[in-house]
């Protein structure tokens, strides 16, 4: 084999799989079991957020609580530096699921300029849900979050159809998007179907 032109060893990229749908579509729930069966790492970014808000000293914290329950959208800038830090931290791993990021164009501008670089996106898992069942599941996971409130879900599906759709859309234009439907069944009849798009896609 011709040796390679420069002596530079290029370092691994990061494999991640982004892992969208409404809001109560089950990512959370899914990304776990993922997490177990595969040997990713599970990186949510609104917890991430919920974690730098409720962190003594952040800067940040009132601005993020604010976007939450207004259900709008925390700059790139401070969501992608978490997830780059909790990337680094969790160390060596098969490949990292991105839950309930990029949910906007800024979300993945900013993430194709900070990390496109370090990372292979190797495609989008969209849990589809009707929106009327999302609600249902939201108002009663009693979870105790400032914006599992009526109000504040209707925003968060607003800036879901508006923004975060879209973004679906987008990776389904570059062929990037396995959906999944995550309605009417139960959460191991949902993740037998994702085991088998993940075995499908190589990662065993
Ligand atoms: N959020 C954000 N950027 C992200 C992820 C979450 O600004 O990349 C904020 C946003 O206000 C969102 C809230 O965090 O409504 C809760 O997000 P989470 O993903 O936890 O909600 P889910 O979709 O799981 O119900
Ligand atoms: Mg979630």
């Amino acid at each position: 084999m011709a040796p390679q032109e420069s002596g530079i060893q290029t370092k691994s990229l990061y494999n991640v799989v982004f892992v969208l749908g409404p809001p109560g579509s089950g990512k959370g729930t899914q990304c776990a079991k993922i997490q177990n069966g595969f040997g990713f790492v599970h990186l949510s970014a609104g917890d991430l957020l919920r974690e730098e808000r409720m962190r003594a000293g952040s800067q940040f914290g009132e601005l993020i609580e604010k976007h939450i329950r207004e259900g709008t959208i925390v700059p790139v800038e401070i969501t992608c530096k978490l997830l780059e830090n909790a990337m680094l931290a969790s160390g060596d791993a098969k490949g990292y699921l991105i839950d309930g990021f990029p949910r906007n164009r800024d979300n993945l501008d900013g993430w194709n300029r900070e990390m496109g670089d370090k990372t292979k996106v190797h495609f989008t898992l969209y849990l589809s849900c009707p929106l009327d069942l999302c609600v249902e599941r939201c108002l009663h996971r009693g979870q105790g979050r400032t914006d599992d409130n009526e109000e504040s879900i209707k925003k968060r599906i607003v800036t879901y159809n508006d923004q975060t759709f879209p973004i679906i859309q987008h990776y389904e234009k570059l062929n990037m998007v396995r959906e999944i439907h995550a309605d009417s069944k139960s959460v191991d009849e949902v993740y037998a179907e994702i085991e088998k798009l993940f075995n499908d896609a190589g990662f065993h």
